[in-house]
């Protein structure tokens, strides 16, 4: 299927590890001129070398701490400089701390809410009018499958991730006649740098082996598997495609069958 990602422009957020640069990895591989943004340079350069060479396209690293709104201007500048406008956003950042009710003060809040909606809704609020302009827009939310299972303990993810679906569902009915689309995407347990440290520290705490903290982890996916992030990737750059100019509004997992819901 050809997606018509050829010459589109993208910006994947924190796009230099995990799931964020196998979205960068999709995009770039269907032809499309990716720009990845992170906070660390070293890192972002080597992910943007190592992208452009496995996909043959060029990509531009843009040095960018998501919760800093002159850091979102300078972005911005940068992209209009380098690309002229921008098709694909795919919004997306570092996640907030594990903490129960009781264990969250108000500048958590706070911090949580900066990186996982805010920064986002910054992001679109600087591209939505040129891809009202030109009549094509896809506006993809990265999130967590805890907005459709809320998950123990990670209670500044799970409040401002929903929020975060508020905001684009809305959003999806309000700039849909310009062509623009708006989906939400929840990962399930995706094996990144990130649910590696975490299985880890699982190990450490509950004394028992790495491969055996792994087994825990996948106990509860149907699937009997972590996911691998370019199968969030892969769903990515198809809703970021001309084929999937009827997909808006749509919160969509990709958890190998770990939500037990039925929506
Ligand atoms: P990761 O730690 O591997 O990558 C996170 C990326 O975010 C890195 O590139 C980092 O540089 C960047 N980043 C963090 N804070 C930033 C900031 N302030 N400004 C700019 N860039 C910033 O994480 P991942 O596993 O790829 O997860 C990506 C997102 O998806 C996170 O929000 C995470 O909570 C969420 N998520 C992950 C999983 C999973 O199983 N991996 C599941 C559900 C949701």
């Amino acid at each position: 299927m050809d997606l018509g990602l050829r010459g589109k422009t993208a910006l994947v957020c924190a796009g230099s590890r995990g799931i964020g640069r196998a979205c960068a990895e999709a995009l770039s591989a269907e032809g499309a001129r990716v720009a990845i943004c992170a906070r660390d340079t070293g890192t972002l350069s080597r992910a943007a070398e190592e992208i452009s060479r496995g996909t043959g396209n060029p990509v531009l690293p843009l040095q960018a701490d998501l919760t800093r709104v002159e850091d979102i201007d300078s972005l911005f500048g940068e992209i209009r400089q380098s690309f002229g406008t921008l098709h694909i956003l795919v919004a997306n950042a570092g996640g907030p701390p594990p903490s129960g009710f009781l264990g969250t003060a108000d500048e958590d809040w706070l911090r949580a809410f900066h990186l996982n909606f805010l920064s986002g809704a910054r992001c679109i609020r600087k591209c939505l009018p040129w891809m009202i302009r030109q009549r094509f827009g896809r506006i993809l939310m990265l999130t967590s499958f805890s907005v459709k299972q809320p998950i123990d303990n990670l209670i500044q993810s799970n409040a401002v991730r929903s929020a975060v679906v508020g905001m684009a569902k809305t959003l999806s009915r309000e700039v849909a006649e310009h062509q623009v689309t708006v989906n939400t995407i929840c990962p399930g347990y995706v094996l990144t740098d990130r649910l590696k440290t975490v299985i880890e520290k699982r190990a450490r705490e509950n004394q028992v082996s790495l491969e055996e903290a792994m087994e825990a982890g996948v106990d509860e996916i149907p699937v009997g598997r972590f996911g691998r992030p370019e199968e969030v990737g892969a769903l990515v750059a198809f809703l970021a495609s001309e084929p999937a100019s009827y997909i808006t509004g749509a919160t969509i997992q990709v958890d190998g069958g770990l939500i037990r819901g039925l929506l």
